[in-house]
């Protein structure tokens, strides 16, 4: 039977590890060549070694547009085009800056560099993206926002902010490309409570975490958080043919977060 993603070339950014680790196993299992790139160069370079596909890793910052160019000139020269990418790299900002994220004591270099990492990555990927896809023959452009993007963060402003504007951002990619006529489609992915790394700095350690998961549970309808692998299966949908009718949306992935409000009469009977 035919892969799914059989004879695409992939670039996921921010691969190393979490959601863009799974993305690219399960991309590479169904035929894909990934171009694993992260910050984190250990990692990243001991994944692709272990895919299938010839499947290799580049080093890549996605807030440095020089990073972007230089990589975009080294697909279009071994590989001719891009088919599918995934733009995943990103940061709460909690763990890699000092000080408050509410919106009223903010400090505006850590806004600047959560908007960097976040938007302007997404932005630049796009950007690169569109270049390196023109060549192909049904391309996916998939943006990895957040359900932050979608609803007020008061504790995560500046992560919030970025993540909606991402969800905003892959609809004007859709319309740009399909207005031009380009074989590239894009949307974007809102996942919430996917237990990652990403989450150490707020879930602490020890017996104190499996306390704090089991807290996080309690907010979650589906009753657990997810795992790296329920995006990756969202997005292998996203960046196959299977969906190539499909521009401009977006699909939230969080056991049922966003779909209803706590403040339902029905909660505190439940309760
Ligand atoms: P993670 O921290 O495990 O992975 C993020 C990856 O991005 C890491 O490999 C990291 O090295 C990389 N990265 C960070 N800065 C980078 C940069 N400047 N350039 C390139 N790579 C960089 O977290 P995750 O949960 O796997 O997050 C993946 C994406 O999913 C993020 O965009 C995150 O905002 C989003 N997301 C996650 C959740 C969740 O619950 N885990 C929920 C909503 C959205």
């Amino acid at each position: 039977m035919t892969k799914r993603l059989e004879n695409k070339v992939v670039m996921v950014t921010g691969g190393a590890r979490g959601i863009g680790a799974a993305v690219c196993e399960v991309f590479a299992n169904e035929g894909a060549t990934v171009i694993v790139t992260d910050i984190l160069d250990e990692q990243g370079l001991a994944l692709a070694q272990r895919l299938p596909n010839n499947s290799v890793f580049y080093a890549l910052d996605v807030a440095v547009e020089s990073q972007w160019q230089a990589l975009s000139d080294v697909v279009i020269k071994e590989y001719g085009r891009l088919d599918v990418l995934v733009n995943n790299a990103g940061i709460t900002g909690l763990a890699e800056t000092e000080g408050a994220h509410d919106p009223e004591n903010f400090e505006l270099d850590a806004w600047h560099k959560v908007h960097a990492i976040n938007l302007d990555g997404v932005a630049l990927g796009c950007k690169y993206g569109i270049r390196m896809m023109k060549t192909s023959k049904a391309a996916s452009i998939v943006n990895i926002s957040s359900r932050s993007g979608m609803v007020g963060i008061p504790g995560a402003a500046a992560y919030a902010s970025s993540k909606a504007a991402i969800r905003n951002h892959s609809k004007t990619v859709a319309l740009h490309c399909a207005s031009h006529g380009y074989p590239i489609r894009c949307n974007s992915i809102h996942p919430g409570a996917i237990l990652t790394p990403i989450w150490d700095a707020m879930l602490g350690e020890g017996p104190d975490r499996d306390a704090a998961i089991k807290h996080m549970a309690r907010e979650i309808p589906i009753g657990h958080m997810g795992e790296p692998q329920d995006v990756a299966y969202a997005a292998l949908f996203l960046a196959s043919d299977e969906s190539k009718y499909i521009t401009g949306s977006e699909l939230t992935i969080d056991g049922g977060i966003l779909a209803g409000s706590s403040a339902s009469p029905g909660a505190q009977q439940e309760d």
